[in-house]
């Protein structure tokens, strides 16, 4: 059962409070399988995939095994030391959230995953750990003794394999139990640092071990939420702050010690617990993230997922054109007792719309989102962030834009939304408003129709040009950003750390599942939500005159463009979703029932100019609606969603009438 999700395209509603019940919080490093156990426990669909930073939010659900568990979903954090927000709001959960029990989620290697569990167990006063991905230590040979583990840790300790299922009952059973009182972790600080936490916490009890040592390592952003979090007046954590300072050895290294110990610990616990792991195979990472080889593969793969999708599509497309024309002249003759005008604003204004929606959008939706799952789950996004990361540096911009960015291929609403995974503001921004210059899905189908029928016949064609158009988007992106970074955005690229997780096999069926029922149901339901009052309103434009109008007074700045008044206009009456364009196209140009497109466009006078602008700006317009509320909504400003509206228009609009020029005074 649902209660909320707060990630993939749904992002934009917004996160919820927990729902009422006793609160059992998930955390960990990213990528230990955390989503997948929430899933498991809770039946929800929380976004999974090999990389890090896609938990964004907190999602909530009910443990299947135990109702009255109400288990949270944290963002993804090697550590409380929160550099990012999302980290920052992982630590609050933990700290303040009101939870009964924390479960630090760990998989092998310990060493990597164990520190966030050491520092739970200084933050809160219950928790357990749960060992994740024990298959796949199992396939490396690597065993673990889970019972040593909870012998040395004081905690209890469960083993799973969340993707299988394996164990996720005992994982319940933990749950549902007594919650036990954890002990002091067994992180042993130097002597220094154990003095200044005694005189901090005899000063100030409920701070707690961990809010403490981060007053010692002069961590302000904790010690604000431990303001808010436990109110305790800014001035007395102030003081307590100092009494503990005055005691260390060496202020300025108490970061670097305080975070040596608990690696030490998480390293020696490891080497108690585990033996040793295999060495990582980096022979296919040797080529996918080679300095030159990287980016031609790169290439290569966006042009095969982008070639599957073009000659996937086509021909289920034709299919459901006629299946739906079928069911709408059925649906018309039921309903040819309504008068006139009701009838004709249902089928021709209402199910038109909406099945032309359905036959372009559906087929190719229904091909890329389960591609791009799958290179998700082997773990290849990391790598093109990886294989990008410096021409990002060069823009003045975080490498995590890339995965933004990948992520806006699927819906630019859930790009923006993603962003959270960049710790700095400024580039945060920058990746916010440059999101919407990646293509989402809700675009492809329109430039692979327009450009299967002017430029290229072959569907290999058709993804080499959806290839150049991409890249064309992503080039730039860059260029925006560059300007943005040395302009409104000014300060230097941060540093951050790029993980490149271990290849895993994808489960074909999961993400078959995933990618069909979160994604392409979700898009596609929103589409054919928009398209349906957007039909029933250009229908009603169209009788009352006032469409042919509207296009009259565009025709003029549609022509400076390359374009027509009727594209202008189904761009501007499209904005709630881009997959709308070329139904509502169709629509405007008014032709008789039953014409295809290229009968459609044919009349309307489209010629290789049109069709080349009407590409520009499908690539380069502004976001549509949804994509400018989660911008607001993100940002907290109207003028950022101002600003991410006016960028990529301006890039479309410049490009259009350039091209238009050429045609002009050099072609013609
Ligand atoms: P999170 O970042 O911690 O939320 O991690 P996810 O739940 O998104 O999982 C990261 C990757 O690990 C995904 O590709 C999962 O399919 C995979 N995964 C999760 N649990 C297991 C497991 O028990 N075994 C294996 N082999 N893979 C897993």
């Amino acid at each position: 059962m649902g209660l909320t999700r707060s990630s993939t395209g749904s992002a934009a509603a917004g996160e919820r409070s927990a729902p009422d019940g006793r609160l059992v919080v998930l955390c960990g490093s990213p990528n230990v399988g955390k989503s997948t156990l929430f899933n498991r426990l809770t039946g929800l669909r929380q976004h999974t995939g090999n990389w890090s930073g896609k938990t964004v939010g907190c999602a909530y659900g009910r443990c299947r095994g135990d109702r009255e568990i109400v288990l949270a979903d944290a963002p993804g954090a090697p550590s409380l030391r929160a550099v990012s927000g999302e980290e920052a709001r992982t630590r609050d959960i933990v700290c303040f959230g009101g939870a009964e029990r924390v479960c630090a989620v760990c998989a092998v290697p310990l060493a990597r995953t164990l520190p966030l569990a050491l520092m739970a167990m200084e933050a809160h006063g219950c928790v357990c750990v749960c060992v994740n991905m024990l298959d796949e230590a199992e396939k490396l040979g690597v065993k673990c003794d889970l019972e040593k583990l909870s012998e040395l840790l004081g905690v209890p300790v469960c083993g799973v394999s969340a993707a299988s299922g394996e164990g996720a009952d005992a994982v319940a059973a933990m749950f549902s139990g007594a919650a036990e009182e954890t002990p002091r972790s067994p992180v042993r600080y130097p002597d220094d640092i154990e003095r200044a936490v005694g005189e901090i916490l005899a000063a100030e009890p409920r701070l707690g071990r961990f809010l403490a040592l981060s007053l010692l390592r002069g961590d302000t952003d904790a010690a604000e939420s431990a303001a808010r979090g436990l109110g305790i007046p800014p001035d007395e954590l102030e003081r307590a702050a100092a009494a503990g300072r005055a005691l260390l050895s060496d202020p300025g290294s108490a970061d670097a010690r305080i975070a040596a110990a608990v690696s030490r610990t998480a390293l020696e616990i490891e080497r108690a617990v585990c033996s040793e792991p295999p060495a990582p195979d980096w022979r296919l990472d040797r080529v996918l993230t080679h300095p030159v080889l990287g980016l031609p593969c790169m290439l290569g793969l966006l042009a095969l997922v982008l070639w599957l999708t073009a000659a996937g599509a086509n021909v289920p497309s034709e299919w459901l054109a006629a299946a739906l024309g079928y069911v709408g002249g059925a649906l018309s003759s039921a309903l040819a007792f309504l008068p006139e005008w009701a009838h004709s604003a249902l089928i021709d204004g209402m199910w038109e719309t909406s099945a032309r929606v359905a036959s372009v959008m559906l087929p190719p939706m229904a091909i890329f989102f389960p591609l791009f799952a799958l290179l998700e789950d082997v773990g290849y996004l990391p790598r093109v962030a990886f294989c990008l990361d410096g021409a990002f540096a060069r823009a003045g911009a975080s490498g995590r834009q890339a995965l933004t960015m990948c992520m806006g291929f699927g819906c630019n609403a859930a790009g923006v939304v993603g962003c959270r995974i960049i710790g700095s503001e400024r580039e945060r921004l920058a990746a916010v408003l440059t999101n919407a210059f990646v293509p989402c899905n809700g675009r492809f189908p329109a430039l692979i129709a327009v450009t299967s029928l002017f430029f290229a016949r072959s569907a290999a064609s058709v993804a080499a040009a959806l290839c150049a158009l991409v890249l064309l988007g992503s080039a730039l992106s860059l260029v925006y950003t560059r300007v943005l970074t040395a302009t409104v955005l000014r300060g230097l690229p941060s540093s951050f750390v790029l993980e490149l997780p271990p290849y895993r096999r994808a489960d074909p069926l999961g993400v078959v599942v995933r990618s069909a029922v979160d994604r392409t149901a979700f898009v596609f339901a929103r589409a054919v939500k928009v398209a349906a009052p957007a039909g029933l309103l250009i229908w009603a434009l169209t009788r009352l005159g006032v469409l042919g109008a509207l296009s009259s007074a565009l025709d003029p700045a549609g022509r400076v463009l390359g374009l027509d008044g009727a594209i202008l206009l189904s761009f501007v009456l499209a904005l709630p979703a881009n997959e709308l364009v070329l139904p509502i196209l169709l629509l405007c140009l008014s032709v008789p029932a039953g014409t295809d497109l290229a009968g459609a466009l044919a009349m309307a006078g489209w010629t290789g100019e049109t069709a080349l602008c009407f590409l520009i700006f499908m690539l380069l317009h502004p976001p549509c609606a949804t994509t400018l509320l989660t911008i607001k909504s993100e940002t907290g400003s109207w003028k950022w969603a101002a600003l991410a509206f006016v960028l990529p228009l301006s890039a479309g609009a410049g490009l259009c009438a350039a091209v238009h020029f050429v045609y002009e005074h050099i072609i013609i």
